[in-house]
């Protein structure tokens, strides 16, 4: 199981849960042609999550309060940062440290000035202007300010897409609730399974069926009893409900408005044309050992390094081959710095944006961990791991023995992409996503409520938490609707952002 919508408006709505979870579940298992970021694989003899592992914002994260509920072990692993320079050398720690410094000062400074500049700020601005500027106002050597420059790439990894498209006027709404971002060594899984509880004993789930189409005729009126929705599957099967939660990507929703009848309302329509859709990948590289944690100058295995990397950024490298107009930097977390019995001798790498793109199409027909699967991955990741400590090319532990690439991109199911962000030109994007929650008021009118990251809180857009909030919202106002609880709504998380706060 794996919608995260579904499952937490499950604990809202008891009643007419068939009914209102039908479509929420019908959903996949890890093998399923029906998928979604949390699904889980298999890396030779080791679950990975192909979606998410961090909990992004810990303080009043629902998600953090089910890890620790469930005993999952989520932590900000520890370790040294690294960072390589364009030529492939490690950059001197003090250069790094003060690079660092100055590009997470002004990413939270962006924050602030697209939260409380909005309204004067042109939505043909990207971040990346914000930076120049800034750049301008400090007194770093033209090198310094190229490394600042190549370092805000990274912000892409959380955006999903490069950081010239991210528009400065909405950046404030890729704020988490707050800095901290927990990695979730135990995997997802406890977390998962503790969610689904109760949509697993009451609803009624419909794995490998995707709907095709939704019937929803106006309501007579708010006592119109024989209203109801028909959803038809890919089985050829019709269900009816009488209200119906749609939590499907934000990305098949752009590529399927023609499933709805009658056709969504036009502002509705609009506005998911309007959000984008990010392009965030994965890839795991397993090695029989974590030779980035032996010291190079006694490669006995005994001999680890006291300062073991555990987060390596490539910057935008000359010594890998790549297309000349794509941003081939690239960052790497080591799963070997996870505490026991998490760790394991493997680096996640991230791709984002034109180079995500650009890595699933080289992949796109071929068999995982074929031949040439793994040739393919092992082209484009060797320059870089090859440039951590410890590497030794003759060596067999630095040969991977396994290599698994996510291909988000290529899944209608998940909206072939990532989660929604917010690109240069959108004009409204706050207004969007009220739009894409409220449906245009397609719920009290239809019976069709939406849910999913794309229509979280603000500070929980695009990740675990947002998707979480979202389907407690869309159960509450379904309760509300119906007249069967009272609802508290200011337990709802609210639209507030860190950055207004500062
Ligand atoms: C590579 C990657 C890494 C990520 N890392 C993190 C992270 O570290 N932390 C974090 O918080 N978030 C992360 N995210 C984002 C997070 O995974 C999403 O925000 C979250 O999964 C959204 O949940 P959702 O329920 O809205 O949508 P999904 O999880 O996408 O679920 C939608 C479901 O709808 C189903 N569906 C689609 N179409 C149909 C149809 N026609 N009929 C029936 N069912 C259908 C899909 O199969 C899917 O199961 C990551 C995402 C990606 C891609």
């Amino acid at each position: 199981m794996r919608d995260w919508v579904s499952n937490s408006a499950a604990r809202f709505v008891r009643r007419r849960l068939t009914a209102i979870w039908l479509i929420c579940m019908i959903s996949m298992g890890p093998q399923s042609p029906l998928s979604s970021p949390s699904s889980c694989l298999e890396l030779k003899c080791l679950i990975v999550y192909r979606g998410p592992n961090w909990i992004h914002g810990v303080s009043g994260n629902p998600i953090m309060s089910i890890a620790q509920a469930t005993k999952s072990v989520a932590l900000d692993p520890e370790g040294k940062m690294i960072m390589l320079s364009p030529e492939g050398h490690l950059i001197d720690e003090e250069i790094a440290s003060k690079i660092r410094e100055f590009v997470s000062e002004s990413v939270a400074e962006a924050f602030q000035y697209s939260n409380q500049q909005k309204e004067n700020i042109s939505a043909k601005t990207s971040v990346l202007s914000f930076f120049q500027e800034k750049l301008d106002d400090t007194d770093f050597s033209d090198a310094e300010e190229q490394l600042c420059l190549e370092l805000l790439q990274f912000e892409g990894a959380g955006i999903g897409e490069s950081i010239e498209r991210q528009s400065l006027k909405f950046f404030s709404l890729e704020e988490h609730p707050d800095q901290d971002d927990y990695f979730v060594a135990s995997t997802y899984q406890r977390i998962l399974e503790h969610i689904a509880e109760a949509a697993k004993s009451h609803a009624d789930i419909r794995f490998k069926e995707a709907v095709v189409s939704v019937h929803a005729a106006e309501r007579g009126g708010n006592q119109d009893h024989t209203h109801q929705v028909t959803v038809k599957t890919s089985t050829g099967t019709s269900y009816t409900f009488d209200e119906l939660v749609i939590t499907c990507p934000l990305g098949w929703l752009k590529q399927n408005p023609g499933v709805f009848h009658p056709p969504l309302p036009g502002p509705l329509l609009q506005s998911i044309h309007n959000v984008s859709y990010g392009r965030l990948e994965k890839i795991y590289v397993k090695f029989p050992q974590a030779f980035w944690h032996i010291n190079p100058n006694n490669p006995d295995a005994s001999s680890v390094i006291q300062e073991q990397p555990v987060f390596a950024q490539f910057l935008s490298p000359t010594y890998a081959e790549h297309p000349v107009d794509i941003v081939w930097s690239q960052e790497c977390l080591s799963l070997a710095s996870l505490p026991a019995p998490h760790a394991q001798p493997t680096l996640l790498f991230y791709t984002w944006g034109p180079c995500g793109t650009e890595i699933v199409n080289r992949i796109a027909d071929l068999m995982p961990h074929s031949r040439a699967y793994n040739e393919v991955l092992l082209s484009f990741l060797r320059p870089f791991f090859s440039r951590l400590p410890g590497y030794n090319p003759g060596s067999p532990e630095c040969t991977p023995s396994s290599i698994l690439a996510t291909k988000w991109q290529l899944d209608p199911y998940a909206g072939n992409g990532s989660y929604c962000n917010f690109q240069v030109g959108i004009e409204e994007a706050d207004r969007d996503i009220k739009m894409l929650r409220s449906g245009d008021g397609i719920g009290q009118k239809r019976g069709i409520w939406f849910a999913g990251e794309h229509t979280a809180p603000f500070v929980g857009l695009g990740t675990t938490t947002g998707a979480y909030w979202s389907g407690e919202r869309a159960g509450r106002e379904i309760c509300e609707w119906l007249g069967l609880s009272q609802v508290d709504s200011n337990e709802l998380r609210d639209d507030s952002l860190p950055s207004a706060r500062q």
